[in-house]
């Protein structure tokens, strides 16, 4: 995997960055022209509907399957677009080639499939197409390069990867988390690979579609692939994430695009990586909170006091050691657990005068 080429596009390799757009699915044969004319009026060249879709549950759109391949055909034919969709197996592989699909995407679901992913890989030998390689849903970069390596391994030189953030468990800023060191890692394994960042799943909300696109610029990926409807809030699937394509041009024409391919050492990447952290620390804060007016409603209904000064001393000891294990001061990791412990103390007293629960 040292020698991959770079997307091999005619006219397009060398433009940064990359950019795909449109709708998460094909939906009917005039949403999906509407929106490539509309993508292809403001200067996008790749465009990108998904033909089967894979869904949590059953019972929801599955997708249009292979009467959407017409429906790229003709974006082509009338928009001179190249055209990508997602395939998770043989079967899809063949017919997106057939039907002359110029970029093939590898979903979450299915790049954490190594079966799936070796059946996909044997039906590509031998094409000369662009495949794409989507992280799995869960954060394990060793699972991501083993899916890549299988299609490698089938002879697709055109080669490279979406970063579309993990999935985890509970309620959270991001749909999918970014975690942001895991592409960084991947790009100091594989120099020559092609990133591209999807901001739409990553973040699930349209206001986050341009602050994730613009951090994964200054990060130095090589392009985007971005969720655009003509009609966004009628959607069949994905419709919080999507944007039509006026606010797509208008989030691409303010993204600042820096040369240099930024470092660790960078100082924005480092406040980046700052803001995650931060994002984080406040999400666990708030689960501890919400756990400790839990244990507030437990002593209430139990006729227990607040504070358990036994538990409250264990507490300050062990994590103070565990602090000082992993080299920091004992008297800053104090200073947190106080300010943590008279927050939670004051909201189990607003649990037990019915305030809050
Ligand atoms: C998609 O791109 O519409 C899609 C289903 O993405 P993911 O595999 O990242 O969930
Ligand atoms: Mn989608």
């Amino acid at each position: 995997m040292e020698n991959l080429e770079s997307i091999i596009l005619p006219g397009l390799s060398d433009k940064k960055p990359l950019i795909i757009a449109g709708p998460c699915s094909a939906e009917t044969e005039e949403q999906v022209l509407t929106t490539a004319k509309e993508l292809a009026a403001n200067g996008v060249k790749i465009f990108r509907a998904g033909i089967w879709k894979p869904r949590t549950k059953p019972g929801g759109f599955e997708g249009v399957g292979i009467e959407g391949l017409d429906w790229l055909k003709k974006v082509k034919a009338e928009t001179g677009m190249y055209v990508a969709t997602e395939v998770a197996n043989k079967a899809h592989v063949e017919a997106a080639l057939a039907a002359g699909v110029d970029i093939l995407w590898i979903g979450a679901r299915t790049s954490a499939n190594p079966f799936a992913m070796q059946e996909i890989a044997d039906a590509l030998v031998g094409a000369d197409t662009v495949v794409l390689v989507k992280n799995p849903v869960n954060p394990d970069l060793e699972l991501w390069i083993g899916a890549m390596q299988r299609i490698y391994n089938a002879g697709i030189r055109k080669l490279g990867a979406i970063h579309r953030g993990f999935s985890s468990y509970g309620k959270h800023l991001y749909r999918n988390m970014p975690q942001w060191h895991i592409p960084i890692e991947l790009s100091r394994r594989m120099p020559n690979l092609p990133i591209l960042c999807d901001p739409s799943h990553i973040g699930g909300k349209r206001e986050l579609v341009a602050p994730i696109a613009q951090q994964a610029m200054d990060m130095g990926f090589d392009g985007l692939i971005i969720e655009s409807h003509c009609d966004p809030d009628c959607a069949w699937s994905d419709k919080s994430q999507q944007v039509t394509p006026d606010v797509l041009n208008y989030i691409l024409n303010m993204l600042v695009i820096r040369d240099t391919k930024q470092t660790t050492e960078n100082l924005t990447l480092l406040r980046q990586q700052i803001d995650q952290i931060d994002n984080e620390l406040l999400e666990i804060l708030n689960k501890r909170m919400r756990v400790s007016r839990e244990i507030g409603q437990y002593k209430k209904e139990h006729s227990m006091q607040i504070v358990q000064t036994d538990r409250y001393g264990d507490i300050l000891k062990s994590r103070i050691k565990l602090a000082e294990e992993m080299g920091m001061s004992g008297d800053f990791m104090k200073d947190v657990l106080v300010s943590i412990h008279e927050e939670s103390v004051r909201q189990q007293i607003e649990v037990f005068n019915n305030r809050i629960k």
